[in-house]
């Protein structure tokens, strides 16, 4: 799906208004293509997608904003998000650690735990899902073992950002979620669109459709005559 589809962006926007951060990437996983199961998915194989997908819509340059933790003041940095892409797993193969194997986790995993209260509850039943020699009781140590090494074999799937204040220097790292991100870019794009019909509905009595209907650049010269 193009951002030039205007209608499909509003749908796509009011579908998921309501939902789940997970029910969001998955749909924008399908925006990009359609024809891949992505619950069943490895969350790198599902990000991948994302950031090909946020390249196409915005292109490679990400500006974010963060506040120092330490003292506060409020930083801007831009990622080139092709440096992303190039950590998207070469392959899907199980992952070994000791003796027994772990497939990588998907959406559907990550959807079965959402209602999780406790967390080392939830890692073992995570593992549990995951293992294909057999399930047992891993112990902390052992879960922090196989989650590295879940993480080395799929390193998309928990993007973490080395930032450094350049007010204080203060190091810290903070995580990025590429659906989440790429999701409230896309509701801000689709949002400021409707305001755009509602300013000319309201100037020139245009249905939603006839807006809809002409070019960006016309509807633009529109917008800033009604504005001026
Ligand atoms: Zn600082």
């Amino acid at each position: 799906m193009g951002l030039a589809d205007l209608h499909q962006c509003l749908a796509l926007r009011e579908r998921g208004a309501e939902r789940h951060p997970l029910d969001r990437a998955l749909l924008l996983a399908a925006a990009a293509v359609p024809e891949i199961a992505w619950a069943d998915r490895p969350l790198g194989a599902r990000d991948a997608a994302l950031l090909t997908l946020r390249c196409e819509w915005f292109g490679p340059a990400f500006e974010a904003q963060v506040a120092c933790p330490a003292c506060g003041e409020a930083l801007t940095f831009t990622l080139d998000l092709n440096d992303f892409a190039q950590r998207a797993p070469r392959d899907e193969a199980p992952v070994t650690v000791g003796a027994a194997r772990f497939r990588r986790p998907t959406s559907r995993d990550l959807a079965a735990l959402v209602n999780a209260v406790d967390v080392d509850a939830a890692a073992q039943r995570l593992l549990e899902r995951l293992a294909l020699d057999g399930v047992r009781a891993w112990s902390a140590e052992e879960r922090t073992a196989i989650e590295a090494a879940l993480d080395a074999a799929d390193p998309l799937a928990h993007v973490t950002l080395d930032l450094a204040c350049t007010y204080c220097a203060h190091p810290w790292s903070a995580p990025l979620d590429i659906a989440a991100s790429l999701w409230d870019e896309f509701a801000a794009q689709a949002d400021r669109l409707l305001d755009d019909v509602h300013l000319l509905a309201g100037a020139y009595g245009w249905s939603e459709s006839e807006i809809l209907a002409l070019p960006p650049a016309r509807r633009q010269r529109y917008i800033e005559r009604v504005l001026s």
